[in-house]
């Protein structure tokens, strides 16, 4: 049985928008059906400032694979891409992160689902209420489309026009 994912994908570095669809292309070809992606947004860092904006989207998956499965998908290809270790919140070619898996909750040492960050994050809240306005968190009930009037977040969330044409603005 094939299980709904929704994942979260972020580039700093290089060409942005091509590593997202590079990033989508690889998913694809590694056992995540890719049903439906979001818009493309630029996005302030979280965390450290000075450093160049992000693009995010939020892709809605469907995937055998077990959560830590998943993960450990992701994470190589993140390697694959050239993300090599570096800072936490640092500059990243690709970050892979699942945002949700079916309605689990999962507590692990490596793998926290829902995300554990993601009430508190707009670059995720935004694109995913894009796909899926009503959909509910798990653990707190909470739609995203109400977790985005609730955050504390105040980072700026841009959407693209267009997703080929990245280098716009900031
Ligand atoms: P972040 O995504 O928070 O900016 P990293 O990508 O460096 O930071 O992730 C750090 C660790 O977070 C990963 O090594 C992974 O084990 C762990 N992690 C916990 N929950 C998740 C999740 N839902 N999705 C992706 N990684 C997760
Ligand atoms: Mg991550």
């Amino acid at each position: 049985m094939s299980k709904r994912v929704f994942l979260s994908l972020g580039s700093n570095v290089g060409d942005r928008a091509a590593n997202l669809r590079e990033a989508l292309a690889r998913l694809s070809g590694a056992g995540v059906g890719v049903r439906r992606v979001s818009s493309f947004f630029r996005t302030e860092p979280v965390g450290f400032q000075a450093q160049t904006w992000f693009i995010n989207c939020v892709l809605e998956g469907e995937t055998e694979k077990m959560p830590l499965r998943l993960l450990n998908t992701l994470q190589r290809i993140e390697w694959q891409m050239g993300r090599r270790g570096g800072r936490r919140f640092g500059p990243r070619a690709i970050d892979l992160d699942i945002l949700l898996y079916e309605n689990a909750v999962v507590r692990l040492a490596k793998l926290t689902i829902p995300h554990p960050r993601l009430a508190e994050r707009r670059f995720m809240l935004i694109p995913l209420r894009e796909l899926a306005p009503h959909l509910r968190h798990p653990a707190t009930q909470r739609t995203v489309t109400e977790m985005l009037s609730e955050t504390h977040d105040t980072s700026q969330v841009i959407r693209l026009k267009e997703d080929s044409n990245p280098s716009e603005g900031t």
